[in-house]
């Protein structure tokens, strides 16, 4: 049996994958089992920061492979600590919890947010507001606070304590916070899923004032936004403001699997000893990887992803076909007049692979894309939307 035959014979179906066997990569250049190349836009979902197979990585992963692959979070470990130190050295954040995916660094900020409201006023003092069109995880919790209908099926009973507000509407906020006892308030400032919805900068500021009035903690899902993506090494920069929790994922391990829980002053000392924790959380060859992708996320790269992004606004905005452009950085949503997942699969059929989301088609490529091969790719994805 080949791949394919093998993948659909024996691969729970939850994916609906597009027709190609990736084999190996170099950069932001992919190779199938033909030998064709495709320029990757998409990045592996954001995840892949600096491409595929990039040196300077690959040197960190293997060094700690070769020296320790893991201990359990039982034992001092180096890299971990080291990522610790580094995030909350570029951030101005205070502590630090890692886990392995975005739902696990949201389920911790949840408990976190839940835990510091009960230890400071108790009772039932727990609702969680989140946004109508956010994504925020697969798992029971992060479905639950996930304010899309499309995920409230099938699966219930969900977990309580989440309710929806119109994003950019600080109205509608004031009025679900005064009916209903909060804790917090979860936001991603560009809705990746959902469709690239940006947020205001206005309604964030706005969201930040209210959510320290209220001391409702304000959490920032930068799972897709961090490390980068936006121009700034996380997104909540862009808006002037300073999270209670941010969580990240996606590109911090630069293909690695590793999810982190970054907590301020206020929130730091929540979680306590026996709390919360992970078996693979921090694991060393994973932290080893984020910490050579964090040390490289300077002015210079992110100079170059806003300069990437303005190239790419300039080419999209008034182009054929396209209705809009959205999103911030290297996180970029076109919304086409042609259906967006038929666009993706004839780029792909012309060595071009990007991705949808909702009715846009999303570009999230590597922070690195050489600019020859940002350049083809958007005229290739141009040609295919004008057609
Ligand atoms: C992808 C994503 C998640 C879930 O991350 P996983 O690693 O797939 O669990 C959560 N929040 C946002 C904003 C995401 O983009």
């Amino acid at each position: 049996m080949n791949i394919k035959e093998l993948d659909n014979n024996y691969i729970a179906n939850t994916y609906q994958r597009f027709d190609v066997v990736f084999i190996h990569g170099k950069g932001s250049a992919l190779f199938d089992e033909s030998g064709k190349k495709y320029i990757d836009v998409g990045g592996g979902i954001a995840v892949n920061s600096f491409g595929i197979a990039d040196e300077k990585w690959e040197e960190a992963v293997i060094k700690q492979l070769k020296t320790l692959q893991h201990t359990s979070n039982l034992y001092y470990t180096q890299p971990q600590s080291k990522l610790a130190e580094l995030l909350c050295k570029k951030t101005g954040m205070k502590k630090v919890f890692f886990s392995n995916s975005g739902a696990e660094a949201n389920e911790c900020a949840i408990k976190a947010a839940r835990k510091y409201s009960s230890d400071k006023y108790g009772g039932d003092r727990n609702v969680i507001v989140s946004l109508k069109g956010s994504f925020h995880g697969r798992t029971i919790t992060t479905l639950s606070a996930t304010g899309q209908e499309l995920f409230h099926k099938d699966f219930g009973p969900f977990t309580q304590g989440f309710v929806f507000a119109e994003a950019n509407d600080i109205a509608d906020m004031k009025n679900i916070i005064s009916e209903n006892n909060c804790c917090a308030i979860i936001i991603e400032l560009i809705q990746g899923e959902g469709g690239l919805n940006v947020l205001d900068k206005e309604y964030v500021s706005a969201l930040s004032k209210l959510s320290k009035e209220k001391d409702i903690l304000l959490i920032a899902d930068e799972v897709q936004t961090g490390n980068g993506r936006t121009g700034r090494l996380y997104c909540y920069m862009n808006y002037n403001i300073e999270p209670d929790i941010v969580t990240t994922a996606k590109g911090l391990g630069g293909g690695l699997p590793i999810g982190a829980t970054m907590f301020n002053a206020k929130t730091k000392g929540v979680l306590n000893a026996g709390s919360h924790g992970s078996t693979f959380g921090g694991n060393p060859v994973c932290a080893a990887g984020a910490l050579s992708i964090i040390e490289r996320i300077d002015d210079t790269l992110l100079l170059d992803v806003v300069k990437k992004s303005e190239y790419i606004f300039n080419e999209f905005t008034s182009a054929k076909g396209v209705k809009s452009v959205s999103g911030i950085g290297l996180m970029i949503g076109i919304e086409t007049e042609k259906d967006a997942k038929e666009v993706v699969i004839k780029c792909l059929d012309r060595g071009v692979a990007a991705l949808t989301a909702k009715n846009k088609v999303r570009l999230l490529p590597a922070l690195n894309i050489p600019f020859d091969e940002l350049k083809e790719a958007v005229r290739i994805i141009k040609e295919v939307i004008e057609e």
